[in-house]
């Protein structure tokens, strides 16, 4: 058995963390390629030194004296080394950084030495090599990640070794510079670290027991999810459930390699298993609810558009001209609706309603804003009668007026459109009577 173990922030935020996180590697032989991110937050009014990176080396660039900063952030690492009682400097390498600075090495460098300065910590303390990730994760001349190039390099590599510290969050581009994934993407390089070593698990360590059916900041102490498929996690990350970087999921998959949520402050709890597919039933027929607040619906009329070919083309074609994403199209025989993010719809709302006339000479348009999405996913659904007729009978129990539902052909969510002002009320309908009236 092989593991890669990725651990964030939070859990290697200080010098006792690191103790933790220690404990856990070497309760368990199989864990054999460790991925750290940057120190996170100690307390709630902390700064994760990711973003001192960046504040930082914005002094840098714009040629101002940056020395306290630096300082403040190579104190973190000092901090950690001396509670760990490590025999090692860093002060090499916050040379470097700082003549890097200077001659403006770019912000993903600035920002990718959180997590390289934490590897070397985490290699020195457990006695594992350490592999610097610019020298075998990699990204093209447009910037993409380079999946094959990335994985033919980094295979060969951790094949020679019995453990690796890989840090997690960056990689170089062809010419040799550092670039970073989007914020939150050392939960990629793990990913990317277990498909390369073909391990048979990736545990992901954070400071929460896994995915929750619903937000914690919503539902007092909702219940964990135990279980949950790739395709049901996308639906609810999508909707703004955020425990792994969206893209962490798609290097595994490829090789079926499960993904385990853990806690680094409570080890022993199972966390969340997010598999390929299961026969595991989940425990409540929906997995999870998540939704996001600021939408817009644009109500389209116009008698006879069903027979009208071509018309939603012209409608989308607006959309699309101006930019805008669309985010769900119920339609009638006479109305079409398109719901679109707001802020991203506001600035352009006059030219979409002249390009949607123009373009198909609508009886009316009619805007309603300030709508909620909410997601109730669930592999369970398919095989469960009336789970629809259990989500309204909920909502219109708590006098909820839903103003749009959408099933996805799969069956594996159902998507209600209500007010922002109905939207915990509505998620607080839907978890209590698929979770607390079960419990
Ligand atoms: N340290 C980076 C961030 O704060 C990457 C990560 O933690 O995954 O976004």
């Amino acid at each position: 058995m092989k593991k890669v173990v990725k651990f964030g922030g939070s859990s290697l935020a200080s010098a006792e963390q690191f103790k933790k996180v220690g404990d856990i590697v070497r309760s368990d032989k199989s864990r054999k390629y460790v991925v750290p991110s940057a120190p996170g937050k100690r307390f709630g009014a902390d700064t994760k030194v990711t973003d001192m990176l960046y504040q930082t080396y914005a002094l840098a660039e714009a040629g101002k004296d940056f020395s306290s900063e630096l300082q403040a952030i190579k104190e973190r690492y000092n901090e950690i080394i001396k509670g760990l009682k490590l025999n090692m400097t860093l002060d090499a390498e916050f040379e470097t950084i700082a003549e890097m600075f200077r001659s403006k090495a770019g912000s993903d460098y600035a920002a990718s030495r959180g997590e390289y300065l934490n590897g070397k910590i985490m290699a020195n303390y457990l006695g594992f090599e350490f592999i610097d990730a610019a020298e075998v994760i990699f990204f093209d001349e447009e910037g993409n990640f380079d999946a094959e190039k990335t994985n033919n390099i980094l295979s060969v590599r951790l094949g020679k070794v019995d453990n690796a510290v890989v840090p997690g969050f960056y990689g170089s581009t062809p010419d040799g510079k550092v670039k970073t994934f989007s914020r939150g993407g050392s939960d990629i390089t793990g990913s990317i670290v277990s498909r390369a070593a073909r391990v048979d698990l990736y545990e992901n360590w954070t400071d929460v027991s896994g995915f929750l059916v619903a937000d914690p900041r919503i539902i007092d102490n909702p219940e964990p999810i135990e279980t949950i498929t790739y395709r049901e996690l996308r639906e609810l990350s999508y909707m703004g459930a955020s425990v792994l970087h969206e893209d962490a999921i798609f290097p595994v998959r490829r090789e079926g390699i499960p993904i385990n949520i853990k806690n680094t402050n409570a080890p022993e709890d199972p966390g969340t298993w997010i598999v390929e597919s299961t026969c595991q039933k989940s425990k409540y027929v929906i997995t999870g609810i998540a939704g996001k607040k600021g939408f817009c619906s644009v109500n389209i009329d116009k008698a006879k558009m069903n027979s009208e070919i071509g018309f939603c083309r012209k409608v989308l074609g607006v959309f699309e001209d101006n930019g805008i994403s669309i985010e769900h199209m119920p339609s009638g025989i006479d109305t079409m609706t398109v719901f679109v993010h707001q802020d991203e719809f506001m600035d352009k709302e006059q030219q979409v309603v002249s390009g949607i006339h123009r373009m198909t000479h609508p009886d009316s348009i009619d805007i309603e804003a300030d709508l909620a999405l909410i997601a109730v996913v669930g592999r369970g659904m398919r095989s469960t009668r009336g789970t629809a007729g259990r989500i309204f009978a909920s909502l219109a129990h708590a006098n909820i007026n839903v103003k749009m539902i959408d099933q996805g052909s799969s069956e594996l969510n159902i998507i209600i459109g209500v007010t922002n002002s109905d939207f915990e009320a509505a998620i607080k309908a839907i978890y209590d009577i698929f979770v607390s009236a079960s419990l």
